[in-house]
């Protein structure tokens, strides 16, 4: 099916309206105080197509805690300030283990596997620290830039909400500390990498701020925030490490790189066709939105349009 063929509403709608009526399986995140809040039963979802043609549907309009769908936009800021050095301190392959586990940082000397688990997005948080005056500000800026969004924000209930249960975060920080691959106090990288996790953007949002990886690195406000060779090499980090120990699985059933977060977000995306953001907070048991995976492997199959 050619993409202007298709009714996306209509589609977006139908299975929207299946999955819905179908078993909601999995448990919303409850070791962030916060996130334990949230209606279970949210639903949401919104495609923008390369042509600014956007289409919603259920909660799409709400917003929510886009946790780690963040990471791939600090990779992207890291990338377009600092380059290809960055390679040098955190991986490109998939990890295979939960997003915040130890146990390969001791074997592999400190280098994270991949930015998208939360070892591999400290060791970019801390890039960041490095090279910006004011990184919370500052990445802020360059969110709101590349959505062309000046609404979109931290939350201050979620960071505080992190911080005060986030253990295992500071463990793994500094643990990567001890194998010198952190540089600043862990504090100060840890802060900002909880305001990462804490931005909010409902689905619409989601989607017009990760165009640029539609667009081959052209942003919302008309500028080439990266390269064509560097949106491709995001896309390809998405496909293979975005849904941690659960990426072989989301390549299989749905056939997009994309993202997801404990917030119940996944954004997916199509290069040169489609984003689309589906919000639903019950997780399976790998962490990932059990009817975001189910609407997105419906759509993906429907319309044909999978990067396969
Ligand atoms: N802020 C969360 C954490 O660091 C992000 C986890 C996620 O979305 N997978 O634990």
């Amino acid at each position: 099916m050619e993409q202007n063929e298709i009714n996306y509403q209509v589609i977006i709608n139908e299975i929207y309206n299946t999955v819905k009526t179908q078993e909601n399986i999995g448990e919303i995140t409850t070791y962030i105080p916060e996130l334990a809040k949230i209606d279970p039963e949210k639903f949401g979802v919104y495609l923008t197509t390369i042509d600014k043609d956007g289409y919603g549907v259920g909660d799409w309009q709400t917003k929510f805690s886009i946790q780690s769908i963040s990471k791939v936009l600090s990779l992207s800021a890291a990338y377009k300030l600092i380059g290809d050095q960055i390679w040098d301190r955190v991986g490109v392959e998939p990890s295979g283990n939960p997003f915040n586990s130890l146990v390969q940082l001791e074997t592999d000397d400190g280098i994270p596997r991949n930015p998208l688990i939360n070892a591999g997005a400290m060791v970019i948080c801390d890039m960041l620290v490095n090279h910006l005056e004011n990184p919370i500000d500052d990445f802020l800026r360059f969110i709101r830039k590349i959505a062309n969004n000046p609404a979109i924000d931290y939350s201050k209930s979620i960071v505080e909400s992190e911080k005060s249960v986030g253990y295992r975060n500071v463990a793994l920080c500094n643990f990567i500390k001890s194998f010198d691959n952190i540089d600043n106090h862990p504090e100060k990288v840890l802060n900002f990498y909880f305001h990462m996790c804490s931005l909010e953007m409902n689905c619409q949002e989601l989607t017009n701020t990760f165009m640029f990886l539609v667009n081959g690195g052209l942003d919302e406000s008309k500028e080439q925030v990266l390269s064509v060779s560097q949106a491709k090499r995001i896309n390809a980090i998405m496909q293979t490490c975005g849904f941690y120990d659960e990426s072989g699985e989301f390549s299989f059933k749905v056939g997009l790189p994309g993202k997801s977060g404990v917030g119940g977000g996944i954004l997916a995306l199509h290069p040169g066709k489609y984003s689309i953001a589906v919000w639903s907070p019950k997780l399976n048991h790998k962490g990932n939105s059990y009817r975001g995976m189910k609407f997105l492997e419906h759509f993906t199959t429907r319309t044909k349009l999978s990067i396969f």
